[in-house]
């Protein structure tokens, strides 16, 4: 396997959708509960058009006219809009910055969103890849979930979309569940392989801050696997997925060949990115700052031209290299040591010497042939493992 390219030349885009029909238990995005045809969802969608233009009129021409590797679409939920208004905040983009001939166009969609019109308008705007947030293909384990789909309606969504045209699909499934175990577990990876999707996100639950789950689980009322079962679940998705073909090219992501997320490889490769919509976070020359939250605020903002930043940083030296090694090595590829030295005019086997033999006594890095990377069990505590390059 190739090393990765660590370029920082690559811009991709984010645009986000602040909304959802309903609030999963498990969730801290940024997204409010709305009905489509709440005013503020059109609102909202002319106030990311108005935003993409205002802020590329702002930037340098340099910066304006580079290509676009990417286009993703997340939320929240994006088919919570009609297929016309997302088509619009596509022509809005292609109007302003430039695309290549093979720009990822990626949105996320949930089944309950998801119908044939709406999905053959989007193809024909240009949407390239759809990943349907399917988490279980098992209805119990939804309902626990307060997802609102189930299992057969994440199965018609995936067939709509193929029938509307999309050859790229990510299925997002979850592990660790409230009542999941092994069989259950295997279930749904077997389901997301008999519908042969190109590519599989699979996240362990999280307890997230301020979440209803976070507040059942504190209150004794919400029994989840341990770590050892999630643990086990995780290494038999590796087992699985890897024996059906699929390249385990990030912790977290499985693809077929050819068929890696783009913009998810821009985030992993630390290059730069332009966020739209309330919330939204923006990576560019060094700095990193992020759009009002409330949709209400966002809109105004926009509406009078103000500045929506509401949180910014600027990355020093240390922080930037830092990063892009801890976001690098999640790639089962590893990171080239020249490739690093290229762009960072540092050696990192010199820079990072103690926090590297650290990780290789520990079993959880190796160094080879100019590549770093994560041993099995690296992967397994990746992020206690990459923590070890920020700086304190
Ligand atoms: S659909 Fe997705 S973004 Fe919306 S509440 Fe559920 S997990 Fe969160």
């Amino acid at each position: 396997m190739p090393a990765q390219e660590l370029t920082h030349r690559n811009l991709a885009v984010y645009i986000h959708i602040p909304f959802c029909t309903k609030h999963c238990a498990y969730c801290d995005f940024n997204t409010y509960v709305e009905h489509w045809q709440s005013r503020i969802v059109e609102e909202t969608v002319e106030a990311i058009c108005n935003d993409i233009v205002q802020t590329a009129q702002a930037l340098p021409e340099s910066q304006r006219n580079r290509p676009l590797v990417s286009v993703f679409f997340g939320g929240g939920t994006p088919t919570f809009l009609s297929g016309s208004q997302l088509t619009r905040i596509l022509t809005t983009l292609r109007n302003t910055f430039t695309f290549l001939p093979d720009t990822e166009i990626s949105s996320e969609a949930n089944p309950t969103s998801s119908d044939s019109e709406k999905f053959e308008q989007m193809r024909e705007a240009g949407f390239n890849r759809l990943s349907i947030g399917v988490q279980a293909f098992d209805d119990r384990l939804l309902v626990a979930l307060d997802r609102f789909h189930t299992a057969g309606e994440a199965e018609s969504a995936m067939r709509l979309a193929r029938s509307a045209g999309f050859t790229n699909i990510n299925l997002d499934l979850m592990f660790g569940l409230p009542k999941q175990n092994m069989p259950l577990w295997e279930a749904s990876l077997n389901r997301a392989l008999e519908l042969e999707t190109e590519h599989l996100s699979l996240y362990a639950l999280t307890l997230e801050a301020g979440t209803r789950f976070e507040r059942l689980y504190a209150g004794g009322k919400l029994e989840l696997p341990d770590e050892d079962a999630e643990l086990a679940m995780y290494e038999r998705s590796i087992e699985v997925l890897t024996q059906a073909g699929y390249e385990h090219y990030e912790v977290s992501n499985f693809a077929l060949r050819g068929h890696q997320c783009r913009h998810n490889l821009v985030y992993w490769h630390n290059e730069e990115y332009l966020g739209f919509g309330a919330g939204a976070v923006s990576y560019l020359d060094g700095r990193r700052w992020k759009r009002e939250r409330l949709p209400q605020h966002y809109i105004q903002k926009v509406r009078d031209g103000e500045d929506l930043t509401v949180e910014s940083e600027t990355l020093d030296f240390a922080t930037t290299l830092g990063e892009t090694l801890m976001l690098g090595l999640r790639l089962r590829a590893g990171i080239s040591t020249q490739i690093l030295q290229e762009r960072f005019g540092i050696d990192p086997l010199t820079h990072f010497a103690s926090e590297i033999q650290r990780l290789q006594t520990r079993g959880w890095l190796t160094s080879e042939s100019g590549i770093l990377r994560l041993t099995h069990q690296g992967l397994l505590l990746a992020n206690e493992a990459l923590c070890e390059f920020l700086p304190t």
